[in-house]
């Protein structure tokens, strides 16, 4: 890096193991719509200049000069054509390129600062070093390596952290809503949903045996707090009673029932159609504007209460962490000690699912590597 020498210290068998597994083995690397308002932060501004100096189209340049090619799937999330492998080779060959050494099954133990030097002490022996980037990620997924040396580090230098939780997580449920999402288990429907204080997701829902998954509620839980309802359209995109007017003046005999199971899944549909309330066996001609009513309440307005989440065991990411006050949006380098550098998921900005938290990892990689190029 520009005459630095650059040493990668992981404690990992083999590097960059959540590229391997990202986007089911195909690595859905950025997203060609990345905006500040697709991250999480206790200061929403501070994402600003490094996604500005470093946009999808700077990376996407990158895996063109390793002639790896990609597709977009959907809603701008790119993928790499070759598997996710290719991108990890790609990784290695810049580290080579720029005479980086990288120490793999190399623990990290103790790390201090003595006579304007960081002093590691890790298993493969002491090293020192001028600079110090932390990259050591978030607490999601344990058995992939996961550790709170980042937030450690952090706190040592005076960093405060803000609380670490799972994001991009599937709600689990108990007692009756339980019970049901397990019969419907498999079903996928298209929802708007939205947490409290997040913004509504237009996504796919997915019913599981603990509760509901899919890329809709993956997003709702980054926003998600303890005790909260998820508020949950079931229609999204239809204005209910205009439809069901169009249906009753069309078919009359049709039951409720049987509509439904032509917007909905027929499981999803049968368990809509007995709800309290909902007149399921009456036909559309018989339909009162009340009952018109209470379906389309029922619909757009379903709200549901997680018992939790499934937790760091499958959370794709960590939301919260280190607080951005502390660090230069520029540059990310901590205010408190110079010559250390915080990037990626141990920081407090959280991208939403499809590609966003790869193009943080490697914004704000660049912000830092400009960084310490320029400054001796
Ligand atoms: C299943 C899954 C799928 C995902 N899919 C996508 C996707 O398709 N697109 C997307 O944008 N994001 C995806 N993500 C999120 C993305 O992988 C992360 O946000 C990203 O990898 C964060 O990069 P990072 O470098 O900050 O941390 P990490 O990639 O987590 O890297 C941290 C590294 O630090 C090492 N480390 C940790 N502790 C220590 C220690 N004490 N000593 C030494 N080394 C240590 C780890 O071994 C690891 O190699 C996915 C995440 C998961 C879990």
């Amino acid at each position: 890096m520009h005459g630095r020498s650059v040493l990668v210290i992981d404690h990992a068998k083999k590097p960059a193991e959540k590229v391997r597994i990202s986007g089911g083995g195909r690595c859905n690397f950025t997203n060609i719509h990345t905006e500040p308002a697709n991250f999480i932060s206790g200061n929403p501004h501070f994402a600003k200049s490094a996604l500005a100096r470093y946009t999808p189209w700077d990376f996407c340049d990158l895996v063109a000069r390793h002639d790896l090619t990609w597709h977009e799937k959907t809603l701008g999330q790119l993928f790499c054509d070759q598997k996710s492998g290719a991108i990890i080779r790609m990784l290695l060959d810049e580290l080579d390129a720029a005479n980086g050494e990288l120490w793999l099954e190399t623990e990290v133990s103790e790390v201090g600062h003595r006579n304007g030097r960081y002093h590691l002490r890790t298993s493969a022996g002491d090293v020192s070093a001028q600079k110090l980037v932390v990259a050591t990620g978030g607490l999601s997924i344990p058995k992939m390596g996961a550790s709170g040396l980042a937030y450690e580090l952090a706190r040592q230098f005076g960093h405060e952290v803000i609380t670490p939780r799972p994001a991009l997580v599937p709600f689990t449920f108990s007692g009756q809503l339980k019970d049901t999402f397990s019969s419907l288990s498999g079903v996928s429907t298209p929802v708007d949903a939205h947490a409290d204080r997040g913004p509504d997701f237009h996504e796919a829902m997915l019913f599981t045996h603990r509760g509901l998954s899919g890329p809709a509620m993956l997003q709702v839980s980054s926003y998600w707090r303890e005790t909260e309802p998820v508020q949950i359209d079931l229609a999204p995109g239809w204005h209910v009673p205009d439809v069901l007017g169009e249906a009753r003046d069309a078919s009359p005999k049709t039951t409720l029932r049987t509509w439904l199971a032509t917007w909905l899944p027929a499981r999803l549909a049968d368990l809509v159609a007995g709800w309290p309330g909902i007149p399921g066996s009456k036909q559309l001609a018989n339909l009162s504007n009340n009952d018109i009513e209470t379906i389309n309440l029922a619909l757009k307005h379903w709200k549901v209460t997680p018992t939790g989440t499934e937790g760091w065991r499958t959370a794709e990411v960590t939301a919260g962490g280190i607080n951005t006050d502390g660090l230069s949006s520029r540059t990310m380098e901590s205010r408190n000690q110079p010559g250390l550098y915080f990037i990626g998921e141990c920081v407090d900005v959280t991208g939403w699912l499809g590609g966003y938290n790869f193009q943080w990892a490697w914004a704000s990689a660049a912000a830092a590597g400009e960084a310490l190029a320029t400054h001796q």
